[in-house]
């Protein structure tokens, strides 16, 4: 099957007066159509940039250097200006995180709805937009009435849902998800994620969902990438990296997940993320990597399939995937 997306070797730097911070460097990995596609990074590790790059909405300073995001077989950093304002939302539209408290606090939800139906050159009357408006509410298990309240009349889990409502309001090709779900508690947490998966059933989108909470992600997606100082350090199918995890930070990643005997013993990584100002030399990670060897130190490890379908960057994992 072809994928849906295919991102290559994707580069953004903010340029800042000290230097350029390297916040997403040489990233590469596709989705299919209807998969769903995590990434799990501690919080800097330029996942949320990902995101922002994929519907081209990096602002200056940040730049993207180099790459190619193809979406179903055009490539979007080859879009100009008005191109890509047509696609955002109708081919691939964004989530963001704290998206719900970008609704604006003076105008109603279906304002919201109107602007972004009519942007896309939606144009019908009245009567018609109220009952597309309703089943876009419908699809996130939000009353038609809704439509007509003030952003600070509805709870945080509300406001989530009506985002995604909005994201997927012109049915994209894939959603892209950033941190749907924080700062919201744990109940209502679960039932954003359950409205996602019940609009993806709906809509038939691929979903690329970003986070820092491995367990969270690993609950909802069929493969997983791991993102450590603004690269790729290992991909693959979610059951064979919660199962056998190859990359060391992968590794220390599951490790500090709360124990299955309920103990919830959280075990962190010790150390810190390196700074994207200046990076370290070689692997970004030896710093921290408890099996770190000399050449860790001199010489940066590619991603490189090492086994079917299991992407790392590790010199210690050779091909196999043994260490
Ligand atoms: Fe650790 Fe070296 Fe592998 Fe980096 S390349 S993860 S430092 S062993
Ligand atoms: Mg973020």
């Amino acid at each position: 099957m072809r994928p849906i997306l295919e991102v290559k070797d994707l580069t953004v730097y903010y340029h800042t007066p000290a230097g350029p911070v390297r916040a997403v460097e040489g990233v590469t990995f596709s989705v299919h159509p209807q998969e769903w596609f995590g990434i799990v990074g501690e919080s800097g590790s330029g996942k949320s940039t990902v995101a922002l790059a994929l519907l081209r909405l990096i602002k200056p300073p940040g730049r993207i250097e180099r790459g190619q995001i193809v979406l179903d077989g055009r490539d979007l950093l080859a879009f100009d200006e008005e191109d890509m304002r047509n696609y955002r939302l109708a081919q691939i539209a964004l989530v963001a995180q704290g998206a719900m408290n970008s609704l604006n606090p003076v105008k109603r939800v279906r304002d919201h709805f109107l602007l972004a139906l009519r942007d896309h050159g939606v144009q019908l009357g009245e009567q018609e937009y109220d009952r597309i408006i309703a089943t876009l509410l419908k699809r996130v298990g939000l009353r038609p009435e809704v439509a007509h309240l003030y952003p600070h009349e509805l709870s945080g889990g509300m406001k989530q849902r009506v985002c995604i409502a909005l994201a997927i309001s012109l049915e994209p090709k894939v959603l892209v998800a950033d941190e749907p779900t924080s700062a919201l508690d744990v109940v209502v947490q679960w039932q954003v994620m359950e409205t996602l998966r019940a609009v993806q059933r709906e809509i038939g989108a691929a979903v690329i969902l970003i986070g820092h909470d491995m367990g969270l992600i690993a609950q909802t997606v069929d493969r997983i990438a791991v993102m450590y100082a603004g690269r790729l350090v290992e991909v693959g199918p979610t059951r064979e990296i919660l199962t056998e995890p190859l990359h060391p930070y992968t590794r220390a990643l599951i490790a500090s997940l709360p124990s299955l005997d309920g103990r919830g013993e959280l075990r962190g990584i010790a150390g810190l993320p390196p700074s994207l100002l200046n990076p370290p030399a070689g692997c970004a990670f030896h710093p921290r990597c408890p099996v770190a060897i000399d050449r860790c130190r001199m010489e940066r490890p590619l991603l490189r399939e090492v086994r079917p379908r299991r992407w790392v960057a590790c010199h210690l994992v050779e091909n196999g995937g043994t260490t």
